[in-house]
């Protein structure tokens, strides 16, 4: 199976020294609001040095709010826990305390959010296989009054070619309609044969027939980099968007985060020429309404980022502005 970016991602953390001083221009005067940001709670921090996971930073740049926008440079996150890690034993997760734990790092994402209540959107994490899934839906948008649910199909090993699974999906996606809650996906379950039937079980079953939609998909449908598979995944929705489907209605974005990478994450590689080259005729095919800008943090700081994105895709400054606007319903 393909490891996971967001543990390879702590290897690799943006240097954050890097290039301060000697920061482009181009991206200088952009407002960022940086759509993928992960905080983990010191708990977490352990439990993956417990692993034998390297950290490149302190501690504090992955669990600190303050730090976090400091580092990043965005004006405003949507900030995601990573509460699903403990149901999954690649991420070190167990059978035992599984809810307590989930409600812990969920209710980490609530302090920080409460220190920066205007400038982060929270999502809570969410493993849809779980049987006190709505429990904690339910207690995170009514009691702890956070703003978007986090789903990681590959963490939680959800394919939506399995009744059962699809079935638990609908009923989360139905309950987000109703509620008008955002959702941001990690659609990829990293099965070889993930894509196409996916996007269309996703679209039919799941998304058709709801009043309110607001889904944000995750790298741009795979788990980071840009590869055939990613290419399938994006061309099966521009096809549905194309042919008028009643998806198209709904707000359906996807996240450029750990999409553009110019370094190798563990089992990711770095793009090539070519692929950066394909990924700007992509992210023009799939259109710059359709997506967001975000970083996967701590993967990447967002002034870095989106320089990256700017020198690698040879974006035009329409483009920029279009990426980084704030997206609505098409
Ligand atoms: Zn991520």
């Amino acid at each position: 199976m393909q490891k996971i970016l967001i543990i390879s991602c702590l290897l690799l953390a943006s240097c954050a020294n890097r290039d301060t001083n000697s920061t482009n221009q181009q991206e200088s005067n952009k407002v960022l609001h940086d759509k993928h940001v992960h905080i983990m709670s010191p708990q977490l921090i352990s439990l993956w040095k417990s692993m034998g996971i390297p950290f490149s930073k302190e501690d504090f740049y992955y669990s600190d709010i303050d730090t976090i926008f400091n580092a990043n440079k965005a004006q405003s996150v949507s900030l995601i826990s990573m509460s699903y890690v403990y149901s999954s034993e690649e991420f070190g997760g167990n059978s035992e305390n599984i809810e307590e734990n989930v409600r812990y790092e969920n209710d980490y994402l609530a302090l920080a959010k409460l220190k920066h209540l205007k400038k982060i959107k929270a999502f809570y994490g969410i493993d849809p296989l779980q049987e006190f899934t709505f429990k904690e839906i339910e207690r995170c948008h009514n009691e702890l009054n956070l703003d978007g649910i986090k789903l990681h199909h590959n963490a939680s090993q959800v394919y939506l070619t399995e009744p059962e699974h699809l079935e638990k999906i609908k009923s989360i996606f139905e309950y987000a309609s109703y509620n008008q809650i955002p959702i941001l996906m990690h659609f990829d379950n990293s099965h070889p044969k993930f894509g196409k039937t996916d996007v269309k079980i996703l679209a039919d079953s799941v998304i058709t027939g709801l009043e309110y939609v607001n889904l944000q998909i995750a790298h741009f449908g795979t788990s980071g980099g840009f590869n055939q598979k990613t290419k399938d995944v994006i061309d099966a929705f521009i096809e549905l968007f194309q042919s008028n489907h009643p998806i198209s209605k709904h707000k359906i974005t996807f996240d450029i985060s750990a999409v553009c990478l110019d370094k190798d994450a563990e089992g990711v590689s770095k793009l090539t020429t070519k692929e950066f080259d394909e990924l700007s005729t992509y992210c023009r095919k799939l259109g710059f309404d359709r997506i967001v800008f975000g970083t996967d943090y701590p993967l990447y700081r967002g002034d870095e980022y989106l320089n990256l994105l700017i020198s690698k895709l040879r974006l035009t400054e329409d483009e920029i502005i279009s990426l980084m606007k704030e997206k609505n319903a098409l």
